[in-house]
């Protein structure tokens, strides 16, 4: 999902121009040609977690756009004035409605083609029953076996997964940087 560009001044709502500011910036920004502010678009954080009960991961069936249907991994934008160990831990409670103790941070994805870096933590279930929110139609456990590897919402998903069952098997869970270009 590629963020839309921006239209209008935040500062005054004139209609911006994509320019070269005068700073010697070497990149074309949003700048108001009201007010001359120049409008920084910069990577937005996505966070989420690897809930894991024994040997089973526990999965979201999306009932939002993008990917409706398909099942993802709890995640979602960082908010404003959060860790990014909250913003995972809300997330998984408010798309899961799971309990948990949140471990390490397993895997860093960037994304530059969105803009996005994505952020996933482990989180050890302390209880086998959710409470979905309204963003997921369905939230249960699979065993490594079960995945449903072709209907897996996104790319960050799968990635984080293959390298979450292939530690496990090797009986030693390391952190992942992953480049998506
Ligand atoms: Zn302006």
């Amino acid at each position: 999902m590629h963020r839309k560009p921006i239209r209008h001044c935040r500062e005054c709502g004139t209609a911006v121009v994509y320019r070269l500011p005068d700073d010697g910036d070497t990149k074309e920004r949003a700048v108001c040609p009201s007010c001359v502010t120049i409008h920084y678009e910069n990577p937005l954080n996505v966070v989420g977690t690897v809930p894991y009960f024994d040997d089973r991961v526990l999965l979201c069936k999306r009932n939002i756009e993008p990917r409706w249907g398909k099942w993802t991994l709890p995640a979602g934008f960082m908010e404003l004035g959060e860790t990014t160990a909250a913003g995972a831990a809300r997330e998984t409670v408010e798309e899961a409605g799971a309990q948990f103790e949140l471990e390490d941070l397993f895997s860093l994805i960037n994304v530059p083609v969105v803009g996005q870096v994505h952020l996933f933590y482990r989180a050890r279930l302390t209880s086998e029953q959710f409470d979905p929110g309204s963003e997921t139609l369905e939230a249960r456990l699979f065993h490594e076996d079960e995945i449903p590897w072709d209907e897996i919402a996104f790319q960050t998903v799968k990635q984080t997964l293959q390298r979450y069952f292939a530690d496990r098997q090797s009986g030693q869970f390391r952190f992942h940087t992953i480049d998506l270009v």
